[in-house]
């Protein structure tokens, strides 16, 4: 599976940053295949975050995700894009990601990290059947 799925969440499209995650994107030399701004309902969120349900963060992720526009996309590359995506955005808890990546140079907090990315080759291929489904 070359291609995985990204969201620009509610903070990052707030502040602007769109262009620039995008940018990031295309500059490394991967492709845009799908791009949207959406609105996300209560149901999308928690059937994508449904390995999160039961957690104690789990309201708060939900309701996050739901609180404005968001730009879901998907971007394809060569190989492991999944991968190559998730190690542009750094770790989870903008604390720990270094510079150079997005959540290292855009974030400061984890309940505000401005981008999700597919986790799995697996994850990606759910998630794009989420958002994309005529791409599945
Ligand atoms: P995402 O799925 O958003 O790309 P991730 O894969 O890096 O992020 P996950 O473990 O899937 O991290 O967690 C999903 C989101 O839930 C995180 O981006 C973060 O905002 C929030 N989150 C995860 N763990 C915690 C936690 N312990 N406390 C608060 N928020 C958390
Ligand atoms: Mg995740």
């Amino acid at each position: 599976m070359n291609r995985t799925l990204i969201i620009v969440k509610p903070d990052g499209v707030a502040r602007g940053l769109v262009g620039e995650v995008l940018h990031r994107m295309e500059r490394r030399g991967l492709r845009l295949v799908e791009a949207e701004l959406r609105t996300l309902d209560a149901a999308t969120a928690a059937r994508h975050y449904a390995e999160h349900e039961g957690r104690p963060y789990y309201d708060g992720l939900v309701s996050f995700i739901t609180s404005g526009p968001v730009l879901v996309a998907v971007v394809e590359g060569p190989e492991d894009t999944w991968r190559m995506v998730r190690t542009m955005m750094g770790p989870t808890n903008p604390v720990d990601a270094p510079p150079g990546t997005i959540r290292g140079d855009l974030a400061t907090v984890m309940a505000q990290n401005v981008i999700h990315g597919s986790d799995s080759a697996e994850s990606a291929v759910r998630e794009i059947g989420i958002f994309f489904p005529h791409l599945a």
